[in-house]
């Protein structure tokens, strides 16, 4: 992973962007979507395939983001066949498009003003425009029928991350002239390589070097007449069948069906995730209630936990904690109602080192402003709104929310459907493989499904097939403490814990780690150790001295030795899917993660990297 730069543009006299860098234009002068729509749908059969498409999501892969335009012109003729079509096979369109120098939000807004046409979807995709953060931002429109995977990145490292097949190539970018970089041999393999029969591509450019490229790949390639004033353009499809992708196509379940085990805000997000794509869902809970362990909290804080350098640890967290952002404001403009502010969170630096940490984190530059900033005391005290001795480091993004709440509408919500259902206080003790369905014991009724998902936190490897897992389960404390000073705290605060705002009278102060504990229990020693810690870290404000805990809250967090989740199928156990090991960030996590295996399930196209999965996948214990 590298650094990313925002794109150098200006605008020509028409209004056109430019690129400084390519001297090359975004889009033709007329400003118009006829040349993107003669280039790109019409000469890759769009709309005209989605009719007959036997997959219920079509796969449009883009090299160069550049202005959207191309994505925006395919997601308004998507939505406009869906009010056509509406039972047709095909339901989801999933764009996936590279881009190495994104544009800045200044100039993708003021780039896109040309289209008054589209000026909702516009509107829209500049809402959700991702931070200059490289790897895959997942944006989802029209109720998770329209997905946009912006991938920041060159193609030449992104390509080969991906594995699923697209059914549709835009091969888009600067002239070969002027951006000899992009047009490399690789590129044509690795379009190969996500291509399989069916898969139609087209290109504005008709140059030597591009189709000479799409020959030696394996394409077939023809030459049509160009758009306008243009001579020539390409089209190619594959000819003859691919033996090279990499990832075998997973298939959706036969019956189109799920059980998960689990009742936590990894089960509900998942059951989310599968339930808006068609597929029932059975969840089986051993307490008798959603959230009654590691997601009972009341205020669970939210944000990224970042190295100086772009590791793929970092990688994931903002990944993860974006897509959190967009998915729990998603949910909650659905109507679900649960408290989350995202008031900010200032992470102080409590110790010279940590201190340190911190400089180099920020004088390394990766990560955009909007992100994460350094404070001074001073500033610190501003934002949080109460006297603070030390400086540390400013997540603008971050906050907090109630994963209790969530959990229990995410419930109220999933029971309306008919595809949905629940069974309480159901303990699972074994599960089994035979005659291609999991037979599932427990002390109720034994369950059968063709897929299974385990995302039971702490139990997580009390199962013969997971017994490997080696979770640790790490008993956590957090203290409802009332305090008046501490009214005015407007921002979460960290240190070796954390203070949250005041919800409901009650601020969350957190949380201790003890690896001894067997039972889930509230003692009075884990209070004392939570307000001690304040007292330490922060240099014993005088607006905590009277801080009084009212009720305390603890549970266990499930980690795994390299403290980085597991999320995907279990090596030879076809069907069996894991989702844990989130320790303390099951809030965070969760809505990626769940999406992930969603789209492992149903052989979508997928929002992580290969290394990232890689990274998370049950095979590396
Ligand atoms: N499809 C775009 C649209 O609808 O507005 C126009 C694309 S513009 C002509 C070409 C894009 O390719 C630019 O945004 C440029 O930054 C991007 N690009 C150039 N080289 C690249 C590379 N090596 N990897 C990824 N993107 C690249």
């Amino acid at each position: 992973m590298s650094k990313l730069s925002h794109a150098k543009i200006h605008f020509n006299d028409q209004g056109t962007p430019v690129a400084a860098d390519f001297d090359d234009v975004y889009f033709s002068n007329d400003g118009g979507l006829a040349e993107t729509d003669y280039v790109f749908l019409q000469h890759n059969g769009l709309p005209k395939r989605w009719q007959a498409h036997p997959r219920s999501a079509f796969h449009i892969i883009e090299t160069g983001f550049g202005t959207g335009a191309n994505f925006l012109l395919s997601w308004l003729r998507f939505r406009q066949f869906r009010a056509q079509h509406p039972k047709a096979c095909c339901q989801r369109l999933y764009f996936s498009s590279v881009e190495k120098f994104p544009l800045s939000h200044a100039d993708l807004t003021r780039a896109l003003t040309v289209h008054s046409e589209l000026s909702e979807l516009c509107q829209q995709l500049l809402n959700a425009y991702p931070l200059a953060v490289s790897g895959c931002h997942r944006l989802s429109f029209d109720h998770g029928t329209v997905m946009l995977d912006l991938w920041f990145g060159d193609v030449s490292t992104v390509l080969p991350q991906l594995d699923t097949p697209a059914d549709a190539i835009y091969l888009d970018g600067f002239a070969p002239s002027k951006n000899p970089d992009m047009w490399q041999d690789s590129l044509f393999s690795q379009l190969y390589r996500l291509s399989r029969p069916g898969t139609q591509l087209s290109t504005f450019t008709a140059a030597g070097l591009v189709k000479r490229g799409l020959l030696q790949a394996g394409f077939s390639v023809t030459k049509v007449k160009g758009f306008g004033r243009k001579r020539e353009m390409l089209t190619a499809c594959l000819s003859d069948t691919p033996t090279a992708v990499t990832a075998p196509e997973q298939s959706a379940p036969l019956d189109g069906a799920v059980t998960i085990i689990g009742g936590g805000i990894a089960s509900l997000c998942s059951a989310l995730a599968l339930t808006q794509r068609g597929i029932t869902v059975t969840l089986l809970c051993e307490d008798a209630d959603v959230a009654c362990q590691a997601s009972q909290n009341r205020q669970g804080a939210v944000y990224p936990n970042l190295h100086a350098n772009l590791t793929d640890d970092s990688q994931l967290h903002v990944q993860a904690f974006l897509y959190a952002r967009r998915f729990y404001q998603h949910w909650q403009q659905q109507g679900l109602d649960f408290a989350m502010d995202w008031c900010g969170l200032l992470h102080i630096a409590s110790n010279s080192q940590l201190q340190q940490r911190q400089h180099k984190l920020i004088a390394n530059g990766f990560w955009p402003e909007q992100l994460v900033q350094q404070v001074d005391p001073h500033a610190a005290t501003e934002l949080a709104g109460l006297p603070l001795a030390q400086g540390g480091i400013y997540f603008p993004l971050a906050g907090w929310l109630n994963p209790q709440q969530f959990c229990r509408q995410a419930l109220a919500y999933l029971t309306k459907l008919s595809h949905f259902s629940v069974q309480f206080n159901c303990k699972v003790s074994a599960i089994r493989k035979n005659d291609g369905l999991w037979h599932i014991s427990s002390n109720q009724q034994a369950y059968q499904c063709s897929t299974l998902l385990l995302a039971c936190g702490s139990a997580l490897n009390q199962f013969a097939q997971t017994a490997g897992l080696a979770l640790n389960k790490i008993r956590g404390q957090v203290s409802h403490v009332e305090n008046t000073a501490m009214a005015p705290l407007k921002t979460v605060l960290c240190h070796k814990g954390y203070i949250t705002p005041q919800w409901q009278g009650l601020h969350s102060v957190g949380a201790t780690f003890d690896r001894q504990g067997t039972e889930a229990v509230v003692t009075e020693a884990d209070n004392s150790e939570n307000l001690a810690l304040v007292q330490a870290q922060l240099h014993q404000p005088a607006w905590f001295a009277q801080s009084r805990v009212k009720s305390a809250a603890a549970a266990f967090r499930a980690t795994l030795p390299d403290h980085l989740p597991v999320a995907g199928p279990v090596p030879e156990q076809p069907a069996l899917y894991l989702l844990g090991g989130l320790g303390a960030r099951g809030i965070m996590l969760s809505p990626l993660l769940a999406e992930l295996i969603a789209c492992q399930i149903c052989a979508e196209p997928l929002p992580l990297s290969l290394t990232l999965r890689q990274k998370i996948s049950a095979s590396r214990f």
